[in-house]
């Protein structure tokens, strides 16, 4: 068994972070199939004994096709009106998918003070333990409607990473459009090599690139190694690897690459 099949195999409580790029189709809509057939791969999972927990993006994404006439519209309230659309038509997505396997969801949004308020982090801790338990699927997402940008936490990377470290999970799964962590921006080097296994995350930042003109830090690998330092230094280890064809099965066997951020010893 290779590293991140062994990771998945001895992890019970998982995380798993579905980006934008992934849940959408090439035209911009919400992409049903996938979600399907990610529902039945996660159904499969939760049948041998494991809990999951999803932080879904797409909402924006969703209220674009769903309000097309609003797509050149850059106001921040249409924006986060589109959002308000959009957060209903992907969780319809997702409990039509999850419903095929008798499995019921829980919608959680969260901003950035939920997770400074200690009252608020034992209310959101414990609704995540009652939903769990009862065999409910949680899927978390932004709130973005009441996100202005000094109350949002930006990125799901970053949302994925304090819930799991909320949630006590055993493990993060980041599913992005890329196989996972490079020396270098592969869209701009092709022969870039593929980092299978990162111990040593701050050493690493020093030796890898995001390539082109964008600095370290703006990027959005950037994000997800920091959402892998924030999970690794509470011992909860993260892979990073493309969410396409059948990702959870396919990494759970072994068979897909990817980049797992180990915790060290
Ligand atoms: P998501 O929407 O799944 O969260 P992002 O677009 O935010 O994904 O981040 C993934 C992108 O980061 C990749 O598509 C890739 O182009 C870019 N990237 C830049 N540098 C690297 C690198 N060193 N290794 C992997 N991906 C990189």
């Amino acid at each position: 068994m290779n590293t991140i099949a062994t990771l998945i195999a001895q992890a019970r409580k998982i995380v798993i972070k579905i980006g934008s790029n992934t849940l959408a189709d090439s035209n911009g809509c919400i992409n049903e199939a996938f979600l399907n057939e990610f529902a039945e791969q996660a159904a499969l999972l939760i049948s041998t004994g494991k809990q999951l927990v999803l932080v879904s993006s797409g909402a924006q994404a969703a209220g674009l096709s769903t309000m097309s006439k609003w797509a050149r519209k850059q106001d921040i309230h249409y924006k986060q009106a589109l959002c308000a659309v959009g957060q209903v038509e992907l969780m319809g997505a997702w409990r039509r998918a999850f419903q095929v396997h008798g499995l019921h969801i829980g919608q959680i949004l969260l901003t950035r003070d939920d997770f400074g308020d200690s009252i608020r982090t034992l209310n959101m801790r414990n609704t995540l333990f009652t939903l769990v338990d009862e065999g409910i699927v949680p899927i978390i997402n932004e709130n973005d409607t009441v996100g202005v940008e000094e109350i949002k936490i930006g990125d799901n990377d970053t949302l994925a990473a304090q819930s799991a470290i909320l949630w006590s999970a055993d493990l993060l799964i980041l599913l992005s459009d890329i196989d996972g962590l490079y020396c270098e921006n592969p869209k701009d080097h092709p022969d870039a090599v593929l980092l299978e296994e990162v111990s040593n995350i701050s050493a690493t930042k020093t030796c890898i690139s995001t390539g082109g003109t964008s600095s370290f830090g703006t990027g959005g690998i950037a994000t997800k190694l920091d959402a892998a330092e924030q999970v690794v230094s509470y011992g909860i280890p993260m892979i990073l690897a493309h969410g396409g064809e059948r990702a959870l099965e396919a990494l759970a066997a072994g068979t897909q690459r990817g980049t797992a951020f180990l915790v060290g010893l």
